[in-house]
């Protein structure tokens, strides 16, 4: 099917890179494109020579497009790109690096997509399937290509796979057995033209599925709500605010699994280590994809109780003279910093600020009056935060993370949580929300070392 076939791989990240050997190693005529230049690529560049894959960088030749039979483009390249929208026009097959490996993926796919929480709900729902004895591989989006999985994977594979919204485009046949919506609020509006677009993309996750797949869906989330005509599927529900028909809900006490008239409490609230509504609402998704594939209940609570959660979402860093640090370094949207902000009783310090994706900073006006102290302000965003949230709290600029934790502490009373949720992204003065966050972390430590 591969073999001999011309390929045009575009984009040289992660998956880029892992699609390219993919179709290496099957005999395929494989060329990657990427318009960042070589020295920006070195260590990219090195990974294909080695191998002898042809590239081409510093732009991509529309040569390179016009001859290829099948394009495959990685998740970080918008396909509104001219080259391949041209190629779309020309009738050529262009499809993403998830829908290559699904075509060659044995087992089960459990696919988990959402504005926030698909990080951490595709690695419960890992935790929760090997706990109950499946057979499990985790990727995708969370940072392992799936197409690096295939070789791997057994008809028996559960395949627990998070898929970002820029994932779901390009994908004619991928069909996960079980699809997973969390939520769908704004985010990414600097790459979509509207928030109507984004939510189109991320609704393809159901487009393939038949009446023998399963939708787990959130009960209250309105946009979804809205768009149940495009899901063909069965469809169960997850909610911490109301019962469902099918699904999992929380009655006050406990996480529920329903089915018809049969209601079994799978896990008391009591015994869950997460902070949090959204994460209650996290492990209502991951209880119900789990029982859908016949997950026992008991191994769910087992590994429900163990699960602490993934770094650099509210993670617990430490606590100086009563005043406890928290790194939310990926709540890189305003949601996730109102999720964020709803988690904590306590009075909030709150670092704010990168780089704007479009964002509408007000949506935090409301939540930020109530609870935050003060606003320690960084990064690009800081004037058109300081512009939307005037009046709100009072506000200190930082020039670095460890002024703005510096700061932050100055300004916390005993019993305050100071809080990284930036609701921007990271790449103004950080290589990604990680480095975001271990930068935060190491700052702590020097303050808590004095
Ligand atoms: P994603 O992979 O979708 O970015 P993560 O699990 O990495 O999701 O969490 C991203 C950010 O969103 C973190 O700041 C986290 O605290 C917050 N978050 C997690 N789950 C939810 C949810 N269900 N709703 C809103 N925010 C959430």
């Amino acid at each position: 099917m591969l073999y001999g076939k011309k390929v045009l791989v575009v984009g040289m990240a992660r998956s880029g890179l892992s699609a390219a050997e993919f179709l290496w190693k099957r005999g395929a005529d494989v060329k990657v494109s990427d318009r960042r230049s070589q020295q920006e690529l070195d260590k990219e560049v090195g990974f294909l020579k080695e191998r002898h894959i042809s590239y081409e960088v510093g732009g991509h030749r529309e040569e390179s497009f016009a001859s290829a039979d099948l394009i495959v483009v990685s998740p970080g390249v918008p396909l509104r790109l001219p080259p391949l929208q041209e190629a779309i026009r020309a009738g050529k097959e262009v499809i993403s690096e998830i829908e290559l490996a699904s075509r060659f993926l044995q087992g089960k796919v459990i696919g988990v997509t959402g504005s926030n929480g698909k990080t951490t709900t595709t690695s419960l729902i890992g935790e929760i399937l090997k706990t109950a004895g499946f057979e499990v591989q985790v990727g995708g989006n969370i940072g392992v290509a799936l197409t690096s999985l295939v070789d791997q994977s057994s008809p028996e594979t559960m395949n627990v796979v998070e898929l970002s919204s820029f994932q779901l485009e390009a994908i004619p046949t991928f069909r996960p057995n079980v699809a997973v919506a969390l939520n769908l609020t704004p985010d990414h509006l600097d790459r979509y033209d509207s928030f109507e677009d984004y939510v189109q993309a991320k609704l393809n996750i159901f487009k393939n599925q038949t009446n023998s797949d399963f939708a787990v869906l959130n009960l209250e989330d309105q946009t979804l709500r809205k768009s149940l005509n495009v899901i063909r599927s069965k469809k169960f529900w997850f909610s911490t605010d109301n019962e469902v028909e099918q699904g999992t809900y929380f009655d006050g006490k406990d996480l529920v699994f329903r089915l018809a008239d049969t209601r079994e409490a799978v896990i008391s609230s009591e015994a869950i280590r997460l902070p949090g509504k959204h994460n209650l609402e996290n492990i209502t998704a991951a209880i119900t994809a789990a029982r859908v594939v016949n997950a026992a209940s008991a191994k769910i609570a087992q590994a429900v109780m163990r699960f602490g959660g993934v770094e650099h979402r509210l993670e617990l860093v430490a606590e100086i003279e009563g005043v406890k640090f928290y790194n939310d370094s990926k709540a890189t949207n305003t949601d996730a910093t109102l999720k964020a902000l709803e988690a904590f009783e306590a009075k909030i310090v709150l670092i704010l600020g990168g780089r704007d994706k479009g964002s509408d900073f007000t949506v935090l006006s409301p939540l930020i009056k109530e609870r935050v102290r003060q606003l320690i302000l960084l990064g690009e965003a800081s004037e058109k935060i300081r512009f939307q949230l005037s009046g709100i709290a009072p506000m200190l600029q930082a020039g670095h993370m460890e002024e703005a934790v510096r700061l932050a502490f100055k300004q916390a009373a005993k019993g305050d949580v100071v809080l990284l949720a930036p609701a921007c992204a990271s790449f103004d003065m950080f290589r990604d929300y990680e480095h975001r966050g271990r930068v935060f972390k190491e700052s702590v430590e020097r303050l808590r070392k004095g």
